[in-house]
């Protein structure tokens, strides 16, 4: 049974089911709906859905990023194509890319069950063995795949979450009608020196439709995620003074807040027979709030380490992430814990990274260390650069916590 039908449970569901398993794709919600988000689908995931052959009509394509520093200064980062991902993203609306993610696991043979996993089933030994759903009815499985996003039931009913230590982030999004043609990430000031904990954002949407919004970091306490709508009006008059809105207000439609759950840390990915993907597993980017293709890729692994065997694939599935994802996730988790409390060194940061020279110089290397995409990327400077950065973050984060808390919770035999 794989618990939620966003972009991870669809692409674990369409996998296995091409794969020949039975499997049942349970999600509370009607499709297509809404889900709070920038929209923006990364190079890993246009590979991956490539891969797949799934297409994706009507989405958008887009490639570099403006970043817009507190001092109204702006860089542009290069999307270059790697050796193992394109030169692009895709705009897409999540009512519209999870609807037809879900139908593609539909039309491989998974079978789509509307209703709330509430209630764990307990299984062999006193595993969890299924899901009671709200509808009165069981659904009970050989194994159990958590897709159900950052506030994961199957996460806390598996009793694989630490919450002190999870990183939380809470955005909200905004759907507008001013258009860009490359999407905009806005570093900005609450008040002078002193950095926003998060970023703002304005980005290309479909049919002129603009997706903005704004996302807050707050580690592991969830009442400070109202600072996102505390901040918003003065987010929009910023957005309005640096010319990239028509007004100064928030737009009138769309608005949805959502989490995020960052950087792995806090949530076990997998234990026996009950393996977590996507924001259910804390895989979101800790610099930059990017979860999709995250989402989709653990999704494909361990919906194959599950085809190669249910018994070991919890193990097999850990291997991948160590690999995979711990290595970035590990390294950015603790440079996220060390930076949020600390908003003059937040707005020193985007000072410095977006002042004349500095931004220009950088922006390769920046474009793939942010956006994670060093493991694949063409060779040259920026490589070269963004593998120096790398190496320094691990160094300098090597002797934290959150790295011990890594090789704990990834351990071959854990
Ligand atoms: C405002 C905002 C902006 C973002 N912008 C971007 C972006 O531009 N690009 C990007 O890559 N990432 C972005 N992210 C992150 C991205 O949205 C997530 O990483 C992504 O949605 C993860 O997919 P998922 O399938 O793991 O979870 P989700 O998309 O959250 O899907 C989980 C599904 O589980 C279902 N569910 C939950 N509980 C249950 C239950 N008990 N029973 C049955 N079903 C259940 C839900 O209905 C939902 O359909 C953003 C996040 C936020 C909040």
């Amino acid at each position: 049974v794989v618990v939620g039908a966003g972009p991870a449970g669809s692409i674990a569901a369409l996998v296995l089911a091409r794969g020949g398993a039975s499997v049942a794709l349970v999600d509370k919600a009607n499709f297509p709906r809404d889900k709070a988000c920038g929209d923006l689908i990364g190079p890993r995931g246009v590979r991956l859905l490539d891969d797949l052959g799934v297409a994706l009509p009507g989405a958008l394509r887009v490639d570099d990023m403006a970043v817009i520093g507190p001092t109204g200064r702006r860089v542009r980062l290069p999307c270059d194509a790697g050796l193992t991902y394109p030169g692009y993203a895709y705009a897409l609306p999540r009512a519209q890319l999870d609807a037809t993610l879900r139908q593609a696991a539909v039309a491989a043979g998974a079978e789509p069950i509307t209703a709330r996993a509430t209630d764990p089933l307990g299984g062999d030994g006193g595993a969890l063995g299924g899901f009671a759903l709200s509808t009165g009815a069981e659904v009970a499985a050989d194994v159990v795949i958590g897709a159900d996003g950052a506030t994961s039931r199957v996460a806390e009913a598996a009793g694989l979450i630490d919450p002190a230590r999870v990183l939380w982030g809470f955005a909200l999004r905004w759907y507008g009608a001013d258009p860009v043609d490359v999407p905009q990430i806005l570093l900005w000031d609450t008040s002078p020196g002193r950095g926003f904990p998060g970023y703002g954002w304005l980005f290309p949407g479909v049919e002129g439709r603009s997706n903005v919004g704004l996302g807050v970091g707050v580690l592991a306490d969830r009442t400070a995620g109202a600072e996102a709508g505390r901040c918003s009006d003065a987010f929009f008059a910023h957005l309005h003074r640096v010319g990239l809105t028509g007004s100064d207000r928030p737009p009138a439609s769309g608005r949805l807040g959502g989490w995020l759950k960052m950087g792995m840390v806090g949530t076990r990915p997998a234990e026996g027979r009950v393996l977590l993907v996507g924001d259910a597993a804390g895989l979101v980017n800790p610099l930059q709030g990017e979860g999709i293709s995250e989402a989709m890729g653990s999704a494909r692994a361990a919906a194959e380490a599950v085809l190669a065997g249910p018994d070991q694939a919890a193990a097999r599935y850990r291997s991948f992430l160590r690999r995979t994802y711990a290595p970035y996730q590990a390294t950015t988790a603790s440079l996220h814990r060390a930076m949020l409390g600390r908003p003059r060194a937040v707005s020193a940061v985007g000072r410095v990274l977006t002042a004349p020279g500095v931004g220009r110089a950088l922006a390769g290397a920046w474009s793939i260390y942010w956006n994670d995409l060093l493991d694949g990327a063409a060779p040259g400077s920026a490589r070269r650069l963004a593998a120096v950065a790398a190496a320094a973050g691990r160094v300098a984060t090597s002797a934290g916590p959150t790295r011990r808390w890594f090789d704990e919770a990834l351990a071959a035999a854990s």
